[in-house]
């Protein structure tokens, strides 16, 4: 496989480099480098968002008549590698790359009126109500009711590990409506305001030290009717679609910077008086980590490669999200055995972009222990690997 650019590309690539160092401003790099969690928190990444609105580059893989670039895959996938490159920070993918989606295959020409722009533009934030305690893996046995009442559904029930539904004035929501049949035919998706009464948000802190995730309580909630996404009982294939978009996505490029930062805190730190880089053990984990990640970066590759031949990307994006979660697990974990003792203090105070605290230990060690903390849960979240598995083995090895 050549992964040379073509001249087309590379001019495209330089495009890319000079609207990052005119726009991305230091205080941006700075908030998105010690930002642990998945997402930057939302003023950060609204911030962003808003720049990148302005320049028309925030949505590169919706069509263009909704918003979208026109980009070519490769195009896509050079402009999200160097956002990854330049540390800015990472945008909520619960609008653009969730529900934004679904709602241009199944929303009604009102609801992708009103809502596709306010997308595009970050007015809306959204969050992600599909799991519910008791509903996670197998989803399709959730719980929370909606109820028919005149123009509105009532809803009652609860959503759990809703990732920043503190910032969230939307959810998008899988509700029961059905108990006859099967248990994925009676399932409905709905678009609800998150300042409707009777929603209340508990914070979930994660172990980290971080407000990422909530639950979400619904008691007698009131929804129009005209927020429903799709047909009344028909959520399971509009829940299905989305899906495909959660677990895509590229992790080469992510985990080329992480394994880079890790070189870098290994040649500053030393071990019986010699750099840490010196050390045979360490070197060999690390090229094991980068071998890894080429292999990666090519399956990558060949799945771009399908898709811009208009081909599925099918049981390719489990075995991405699997093997990529489980990569930034193993570089985050090398990551924090480069940094030895100074990895243990527990600094949340300092990780807020206006901080004035003073660090304990270098500026490098700061953000390796609450970032492998968090990202524990990168095989749980999206489906978790085992589930990621089971899909590999009935689709790719017909178990
Ligand atoms: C940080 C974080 C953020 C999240 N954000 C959101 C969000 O915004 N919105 C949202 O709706 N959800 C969110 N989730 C929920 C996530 O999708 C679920 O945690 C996930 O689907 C697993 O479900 P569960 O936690 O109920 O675990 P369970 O389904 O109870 O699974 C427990 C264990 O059993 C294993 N297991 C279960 N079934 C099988 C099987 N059939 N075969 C083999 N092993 C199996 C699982 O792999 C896991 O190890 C988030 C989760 C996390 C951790």
């Amino acid at each position: 496989m050549d992964l040379a650019l073509n001249p087309k590309d590379e001019a495209f690539r330089q495009e890319v480099r000079t609207f990052l160092e005119d726009n991305l401003t230091d205080e941006l790099r700075h908030a998105a480098r010690i930002n642990a969690g998945v997402f930057s928190d939302a003023p950060v990444n609204l911030e962003w968002q808003r720049i990148l609105h302005k320049k028309g580059w925030v949505a590169p893989s919706w069509p263009e008549e909704f918003g979208g670039t026109g980009w070519s895959e490769m195009q896509r996938f050079i402009y999200s590698s160097e956002l990854i490159r330049a540390q800015a920070p990472t945008l909520s993918a619960m609008g653009l790359r969730m529900v934004g989606p679904v709602i241009m295959r199944y929303g009604t020409p009102e609801q992708k009126e009103f809502y596709l722009p306010r997308i595009l533009s970050g007015e809306d934030y959204w969050c992600q109500g599909y799991s519910e305690p008791g509903a996670g893996s197998d989803l399709a046995s959730l719980q929370c009711r909606a109820e028919p009442d005149g123009d509105d559904y009532v809803v009652n029930g609860t959503k759990i590990w809703t990732t920043h539904a503190q910032f969230a004035n939307r959810i998008f929501c899988l509700v029961r409506t059905d108990t006859s049949g099967k248990p994925q035919q009676g399932i409905t998706f709905l678009l609800i305001d998150m300042d409707t009464p009777g929603i209340t948000i508990e914070p979930i802190i994660t172990m980290a030290g971080d407000h990422e995730v909530n639950q979400v309580f619904f008691d007698d909630v009131r929804v129009p009717q005209k927020n429903r996404v799709g047909e009344e009982n028909d959520g399971w294939t509009v829940a299905k679609y989305l899906l495909e978009f959660e677990r895509g996505g590229s992790y080469s490029a992510g985990l080329e910077v992480s394994l880079d930062k890790v070189k870098e805190t290994a040649s500053m730190e030393r071990q019986d008086g010699q750099s840490l880089k010196a050390d045979p053990d360490f070197l060999r984990k690390l090229a094991e980590l980068e071998i890894q990640i080429t292999s990666l970066k090519y399956t990558e590759h060949r799945v771009m490669s399908e898709l811009s031949q208009g081909q599925n990307p099918g049981p390719a994006s489990s075995m991405l999200k699997a093997n990529g979660s489980e990569t930034s697990q193993m570089v985050l974990e090398l990551g924090m055995e480069a940094i030895g003792f100074y990895a243990a203090p527990d600094q949340k105070a300092a990780r807020h972009p206006n901080a004035n605290v003073e660090l304990i230990g270098p500026d490098y060690a700061l953000t390796p222990m609450p970032r492998y903390l968090n990202f524990r849960a990168s095989s749980i979240y999206g489906g978790s690997n085992e589930i990621q598995r089971n899909i590999m083995a009935k689709l790719v090895l017909g178990l």
